[in-house]
């Protein structure tokens, strides 16, 4: 692996056992290689050069500390220059190069092209490089090689199911928040085939989904908290039946009717992912991008969440991004409920010192199987690289600490390592028996 971490501050065995210790990667967005490989204007990608380090999460990081609107469509734009878009984040590098998000910026232009450094200078060094990268095998190598992940956990935001050509690498959850929004109804039935007259049949839909795709799929992931709160009412059939005939007749829904689909939606793909053994994903806490959070409703997710916990004692859910900044609520929910799971994924650069202290408080307060260490939760591979680089760190400096404080012996310390960075992922989403599934998925060779 040629990631290296800052070793400031470390025990020398644990950096060392954490290094080469591979991650499962539980969560990312990564578009297919080929969409980088073969880029086309449009899509998830805006441009192919190497501002895609900055348009993914770092950009929001910038447009708080002042660039304007102007100069961010400018970085992602697909005709500006190196010169013009470096002109475009230069004033705004300073404020933002400290933060979890500029972070992991740094350390992938480090490990992948070489530059320490980002200046009006290095960053031509950095354009050439990242055209030199971007080539069939690339993911493999970043991923693989230099960020030393062994597998990742993709909820594609172009498909539902991504068949990735791909597949043991990027392995991939099936969307349970596109089966449960009411406007995506009937693009889910046209690819089952399936003609819709009532709730009945798209129950089949969903069924459909589950069987094609859930051997196939690791988890069952919903984002929903983007536009909700996490208040899903038990509804039943019955009840769901009269504002989902509205849907499909094309009548207006109330914001009652909406809910009531999405809370009777929920419940039907939890209990269907749960009857395939396949975990339940859920974005809590913390959103992306900017000037649109609502911190009253995210304050709710854990308060909303354990009631759900309470429903399902078959299912198992994975609460994402430990419900940041709420992560004390959820070290007791993992220490409370025997189906909850509390993944970092994205943690480690929202906010880098909360998430030592939450791994730290986690590993003596709830039983160690209960966490996930890792999720760079990008669109574009490469700042996966530093985010990598950046939990790495934060796992040998939360490790560290609890062996200097105590609380741990060395031997306990360098124990865990295995199972918090893959033991977990792989017992909790049978990792096994997917890789093997997956190495010869029906949708290879179709084409
Ligand atoms: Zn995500």
């Amino acid at each position: 692996m040629n990631a290296v971490i800052p070793d400031e501050g470390l025990d020398t065995e644990i950096a060392a056992r954490v290094r080469r210790t591979l991650f499962v990667d539980t969560h990312e967005h990564l578009v297919e290689e080929t969409t980088r490989t073969e880029w086309k204007p449009g899509g998830r990608i805006p441009c192919d050069d190497w501002s895609v380090l900055f348009m993914h999460y770092i950009d929001s990081d910038l447009q708080v500390a002042g660039m304007s609107p102007e100069d961010r469509s400018i970085l992602s734009s697909p005709d500006a220059d190196t010169r013009r878009k470096w002109a475009a984040i230069e004033p705004w590098w300073p404020m933002v190069r400290n933060t979890g998000y500029g972070q992991a910026v740094r350390l992938s232009a480090e490990a992948i092209y070489g530059v320490r450094d980002l200046n009006g200078t290095t960053v031509k060094l950095i354009a050439d490089r990242y055209r030199a990268t971007v080539k069939p095998g690339f993911y493999k190598r970043l991923l693989v090689t230099i960020a030393g992940i062994e597998s990742c956990q993709v909820n594609s935001l172009e498909r539902t199911f991504m068949e990735t050509k791909l597949p043991t690498l990027l392995m991939q959850d099936i969307s349970l928040m596109n089966l449960q929004l009411p406007d995506l109804w009937r693009e889910h039935a046209e690819a089952a085939d399936i003609r819709v007259t009532g709730l009945a049949d798209y129950h089949r839909v969903v069924d459909w989904w589950f069987t094609t795709y859930g051997p196939y799929a690791v988890a069952a992931k919903s984002q929903i908290a983007y536009s909700r709160r996490l208040d899903f009412a038990d509804v039943p059939p019955e009840e769901a039946e009269a504002p989902f005939s509205r849907l499909i007749n094309g009548d207006r829904l109330t914001a009652a009717d909406r809910k009531t689909i999405e809370d009777h939606l929920f419940w039907y793909g939890v209990r269907k992912a749960a009857s395939m053994d396949l975990p339940i994903k859920l974005h809590t806490g913390y959103y992306a991008g900017h000037n649109g959070m609502p911190m009253a409703r995210v304050a709710t997710n854990p308060g909303d969440v354990t009631e759900i916990l309470r429903r399902a004692p078959e299912a198992r859910f994975v609460l994402m991004h430990i419900g940041y900044p709420f992560w004390d609520q959820m070290v007791a929910i993992a220490k409370h409920w025997h189906n909850a799971f509390i993944d970092m994924c994205w943690a480690w650069i929202i906010d880098p010192v909360s998430s030592v202290r939450f791994l730290q408080s986690m590993l003596v307060t709830a039983p160690s199987n209960k966490v996930l260490t890792f999720g760079g939760d990008f669109i574009p591979v490469e700042p996966v690289v530093g985010h990598a680089m950046v939990a790495r760190r934060g796992i040998a400096l939360a490790l560290t600490g609890l062996v200097r404080d105590g609380w741990l012996s060395h031997a306990q310390a360098i124990e865990l390592t295995d199972p918090i960075m893959r033991g977990n992922a792989h017992r909790l989403f049978r990792l096994k028996e997917k890789a093997h599934t997956l190495a010869n998925p029906p949708w290879l060779g179709k084409d």
